[in-house]
């Protein structure tokens, strides 16, 4: 109660009485649910979110903020649930502490650093209110502060975790103290060696740089003083250990070198200070103009503003000065988190209500707007911030990126494109799951294919990444042609024949001569265009016949007949008005650009056609014909229970497939069922039928259309 005591006077600075008294429920549930949990360090587990929660109200962030903070591992460790949290502290509060929990459970489950990129971004883009991530950050700070006690390494991989992942974040969120403080608190418990070595080198030359520090700022305040800048700040500062570290690696420098340079802060009132400041440390010492640079006209993609000049000091030693407002020093210091300690007040409740990571972006728009250069800027944020990207990860734990909406068969084609193209089923989080399911964040996901398999031309509507969706097409279009090519041929040949001609059997020449008589380019254009339906099959024979100089013109069209095999793929495809099967009496319709439509031969459609008799085509069926046929079979069954499944059990007896089922209530006694179901012949179609009718409560049954 102790540690609460001292976090409610906190609180009580900035909230109302109202929400520290919801805290302090708050806090009594955790207490409660935690009871008798230990942290490693022997203390009883409140502590932490208490602490969580102190780090939290530093920074004066909301009251929902701050019970989702004490609540934050509940769901996690205990036995409370979304919903009672939701029922005691609101619907906000439980969504925080459900993303909270989200996050540790992905953090857990990955423990692949190589993707440390991508894994910063999943947890951005799954958080759908930035106080999700501030709260997880400061969870993770508090537990960096409290490593001391466990095994190196444990602690060990959470330095590496922080140092890669959350110090980026904070620093992404311009929190730049909580980056610090993760880096040398990660820097720390990494090397623990280097650390201290680096520590007391500063240490030590902290004395020695004392004096010249002194000197320079004195100088600073008294030009600053005599420009009638009175109420300025100016001090030199050091740079934290890890920044040094990263330093010395970077540019292979010694310790010397990089404490070689002085830096400074002066930090002035109004905006239009800085600007005179400028001009004035200018005046003062001799600038590096190069390195001149002007963040509050251009900020960085994290709000940060503020100018950064490079000079020549005293005995030529470099200097560097960093000049802001008291406002942007705020924002330099706590990044995202500074809207809360300025607007906290009467404003407060209004922001904090809708505050999400929209805003946010919309708030550094906004900054932008009066400073230029917006594409790379709102590029570099949207990345991190703005939720239109899916992250998800193999088996393997590798992570993807997917735009928003996109399915499995997305996923399969980012893969490869083979893949992709013998995609057939997939499985979410280890269950089965239909290739069009639009994934979600942090799912796991896994392609399943089969050798032969091949695009399907409807997933072209679910599909949304440009890749799936050129690689289908592209897959559908060489399929379709070579298969064009196979009819057209086919078809030619089937007239040739009737004169013991073959197209194989005519030479290069003639074969120019018939293309230019065509104006065609090439022989598989044409074959092409005839198994499209986009050339008549007798003109271009004709043309292959006066070429032979045989002036018999091919009268007889009746003859002209194609044999379906049932192999031939995109270009012939069967009516779905007449269903046709093998044994049915068939025609031939020529869709042109897409091949022929086979119907049944009294199909009323085709009847229409035969007044367009150059688009009707005389097929017949290969003796031996393989493959499957849907066909509907229309049943009226009474009603009773149990009916349907003896009739489908009916129907996979005689080895044919259901694809689809349909039932109409005709009357109380009477349904009407419709199946679709895939048969060889007409000869199979009869077995199904007659072992239906054999059912008991099938009153009629017939072939449907
Ligand atoms: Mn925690």
């Amino acid at each position: 109660m102790f540690a609460f005591t001292d976090l409610r006077d906190l609180l009580a600075v900035y909230l109302t009485d109202e929400e520290v008294e919801k805290i302090t429920k708050a806090y009594i549930t955790a207490d409660k649910a935690h009871e008798g949990q230990k942290r490693y360090t022997g203390e009883p587990y409140i502590t932490h979110p208490i602490e969580v929660a102190r780090i939290l109200g530093q920074l004066k962030m909301d009251a929902e903020c701050i019970c989702a903070a004490i609540l934050h591992d509940v769901i996690e460790d205990t036995r409370l649930d979304k919903k009672t949290i939701a029922a005691n502290f609101g619907e906000k509060v439980a969504e925080l502490v459900d993303g909270v929990s989200k996050l540790t459970q992905i953090s857990c489950e990955t423990r692949e650093l190589q993707q440390a990129e991508n894994f910063r971004k999943m947890m951005m883009a799954m958080a759908q209110d930035i106080r999700v991530i501030i709260i997880k950050l400061a969870d993770r700070l508090h537990n960096m502060r409290t490593l001391g006690a466990l095994p190196y390494p444990k602690k060990r991989r959470i330095a590496q975790e922080t140092l890669e992942i959350y110090a980026p974040i904070a620093h992404r969120l311009g929190m730049n103290n909580m980056r610090i403080e993760f880096e040398d608190l990660g820097f720390a418990a990494l090397y623990p060696i280097r650390y201290r070595v680096l520590k007391e080198s500063v240490r030590k030359a902290r004395g020695n740089r004392h004096a010249l520090i002194h000197k320079i700022e004195q100088k600073l305040v008294k030009q600053l003083e005599d420009l009638g800048m009175t109420d300025c700040k100016v001090w030199g500062r050091e740079k934290h250990l890890y920044s040094l570290y990263q330093k010395m690696q970077a540019k292979r420098l010694s310790f010397t070198e990089v404490m070689d340079v002085y830096a400074f802060r002066i930090i002035v009132k109004r905006k239009e200070d800085c600007y005179t400041a400028l001009g004035c440390v200018h005046s003062l010492y001799r600038p590096i103009t190069k390195r001149f640079k002007d963040y509050i006209a251009v900020p960085k993609p994290n709000g940060y503003q503020s100018l950064h000049t490079s000079l020549i000091g005293p005995h030529g030693v470099p200097i560097e000065a960093q000049i802001r407002t008291f406002e942007m020093e705020q924002v330099a210091e706590h990044g995202i988190a500074s809207h809360w300690l300025y607007k906290s007040g009467e404003q407060n409740d209004a922001i904090s209500k809708h505050f999400n990571t929209n805003q946010w972006l919309k708030g550094l728009i906004d900054i932008q707007k009066h400073t230029g250069n917006p594409l790379e800027f709102i590029e570099n944020v949207k990345i991190d911030l703005y939720p239109n990207e899916v992250y998800v990860f193999t088996p393997k734990g590798s992570i993807f990126s997917l735009p928003q909406g996109a399915t499995s068969v997305d996923f399969a084609y980012l893969i490869h494109t083979d893949i992709g193209n013998t995609c057939v089923a997939c499985k979410i989080n280890r269950r089965l799951a239909p290739l069009s399911t639009r994934l979600k964040n942090g799912q796991m996901v896994e392609i399943i294919n089969a050798e032969g398999a091949y695009p399907n031309p409807a997933w072209l509507s679910f599909v949304v990444t440009g890749k799936a969706k050129s690689n289908i097409r592209h897959w559908l279009k060489n399929q379709q042609r070579t298969e064009s090519v196979q009819l057209g041929r086919r078809l030619i040949n089937g007239i040739l024949a009737e004169t013991g001609l073959n197209i194989s059997a005519f030479e290069q020449e003639e074969l120019d001569a018939i293309l230019q008589k065509l104006s065609a380019t090439s022989l598989d254009n044409v074959l092409e265009e005839v198994g499209l339906g986009k050339r008549m099959a007798a003109l271009v024979a004709q043309v292959f016949l006066d070429e032979q100089h045989d002036s018999t013109p091919i009268h007889d069209k009746a003859k002209e007949c194609l044999v379906i095999q049932g192999t031939e793929g995109l270009v012939v495809t069967y009516a779905s008005c007449c269903y046709p099967i093998p044994g049915d009496l068939i025609m031939g319709y020529l869709k042109p650009g897409q091949g022929i439509v086979i119907h049944t031969e009294n199909c009323s459609k085709i009847k229409k056609y035969k007044s367009k008799p150059n688009h009707c085509i005389n097929v017949k069926w290969e003796r031996e014909i393989k493959g499957e046929f849907q066909v509907p079979i229309i049943v009226d069954v009474i009603n009773d229970r149990g009916v349907l499944a003896q009739l489908a059990n009916a129907i996979s007896e005689t080895n044919a497939n259901i694809l689809n089922v349909n039932v109409d209530q005709r009357d109380t006694r009477v349904n009407t069922v419709r199946f679709v179901v895939s048969v060889r012949d007409r000869p199979h179609l009869a077995r199904i039928m007659r072992r239906l009718r054999a059912v008991g409560e099938v009153t009629r049954i017939k072939r449907g259309k």
